[in-house]
């Protein structure tokens, strides 16, 4: 770890002469085979694989070193695991950390697939998925059985941005059993702009997809790891075939240098336009953990940095399908699309009973229309008139 500030990091992390061989970028260098010129030479590589050195290109390339550096250094932790997705980073993190007859803790507001691949893939397993409901802080510690190898925490939530207060949880899970394994998913705050390692999570995951790539146009699953997991985390991803491209690698990394740029237009034109809408009559509440009306601020403002571009809003009314359609098909500015983090504005939106299936403690909380809005890099000013012309809409 370097004392530099974040912006001045997010320049220099990961760039070494030994990767960039004269420029200013890594090399993309695509391999599977690695070629060694002598039996000593393939005795020290093997030696040395876990250790940044060239071995086979499933331990990577230049190209992943430099990425993987760029992540731990970030993130504060000492190594960092690659993925082909979000996904993928989330499914084998877990799976690195526990066995048949474990008891594992979930948040009830995980994304979706989380939910999904404990009660699918962790339940034939015969792992035990316990939900917890997200505000719960320290109150976690009266769920934690002799068995719990791994609680899973996402901060704020998906959809409904609730925002957990991470160091109690963290601080009760150790006050039981230290050895449990906390994880995060960490993929709102880019990894960088809640420091979840520093604030004692063993593991932040990242759906790299989102802000790193920046373009929605590559995907990347990223896992950096305190101490204490690391070897673990790495030799068993390895073991399940954990791997990116190096083109891919490229891209995310190239995503790195403008990252801290990009966020603080996705914030402040998140934000101006969350306030925008916290005054519109058709707007029930705005769920921006930058507001005050957001659950969870409160601990939002003790432990985040800052917000990415990613909100939601309920609206009062309970919007009719054909009203629906209309509103959301109809936007300039706003495309209809899964995923987020790239530059480009998105909008989507969930019925109340939609959200309740994915609540399995609490179920939807809300009787309107939820609408999730990813604020891109456009004029936030064009984004409001853009707004404005859907909620004519609605009243025409
Ligand atoms: C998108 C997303 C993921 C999954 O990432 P993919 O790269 O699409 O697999 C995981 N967690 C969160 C919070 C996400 O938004």
């Amino acid at each position: 770890m370097t004392s530099e500030k974040l912006d001045t990091k997010l320049v220099t992390v990961g760039r070494k002469k030994r990767y960039q061989q004269g420029s200013v970028n890594p090399v993309i260098q695509r391999a599977s085979s690695l070629v060694f010129d002598s039996v000593q030479e393939k005795k020290t590589a093997t030696r040395n694989r876990a250790k940044g050195g060239l071995f086979y290109g499933r331990r990577g390339t230049l190209t992943h070193f430099a990425l993987q550096e760029a992540m731990a250094e970030l993130e504060g932790g000492v190594g960092c695991a690659l993925y082909p997705c979000g996904a993928a980073a989330i499914a084998n993190t877990i799976l690195s950390f526990v066995k048949s007859g474990d008891h594992i803790l979930l948040t009830e507001t995980a994304y979706e697939p989380t939910q999904d691949f404990c009660n699918v893939i962790l339940a034939d397993m015969g792992v035990e998925t316990q939900y917890y409901p997200q505000l719960i802080g320290a109150d976690i510690k009266d769920m934690i059985k002799e068995n719990t190898s791994v609680v899973f925490l996402e901060a704020p939530s998906s959809i409904t941005m609730e925002v957990p207060d991470v160091p109690a949880m963290v601080k009760a899970i150790r006050e039981v059993n230290p050895e449990i394994v906390i994880i995060i998913d960490n993929t709102w705050a880019a990894g960088i702009l809640f420091d979840a390692l520093d604030h004692g999570v063993d593991i932040s995951v990242q759906a790299g997809t989102k802000y790193i790539v920046g373009h929605s146009d590559a995907m990347l699953g990223t896992a950096v790891s305190n101490e204490r997991c690391w070897d673990r985390l790495r030799e068993r991803s390895y073991l399940m075939g954990q791997m990116v491209d190096a083109d891919t690698a490229y891209v995310s990394l190239r995503g790195i240098r403008t990252m801290g740029l990009r966020l603080k237009q996705h914030q402040s034109s998140s934000i101006e336009i969350a306030q925008w809408l916290s005054e519109r009559p058709e707007v029930e509440v705005v769920n921006h953990p930058a507001l005050p009306e957001c659950k969870g601020h409160e601990a939002y403002k003790k432990t985040f940095k800052g917000s990415c571009g990613l909100f939601s809003i309920i609206l009062k009314e309970k919007l009719s399908q054909e009203k629906l359609e209309d509103f959301l098909d109809n936007f300039t500015h706003f495309s209809m699309a899964y995923s987020w983090g790239g530059y480009e504005s998105l909008i989507l939106a969930n019925q109340p009973e939609e959200i309740a299936k994915i609540r399995p403690l609490s179920g939807a909380e809300f009787e309107g229309t939820l609408v999730r809005l990813h604020i891109g890099l456009e004029d936030p000013q064009d984004l409001i008139e853009d707004l404005e012309r859907g909620f004519a809409r609605l009243a025409s």
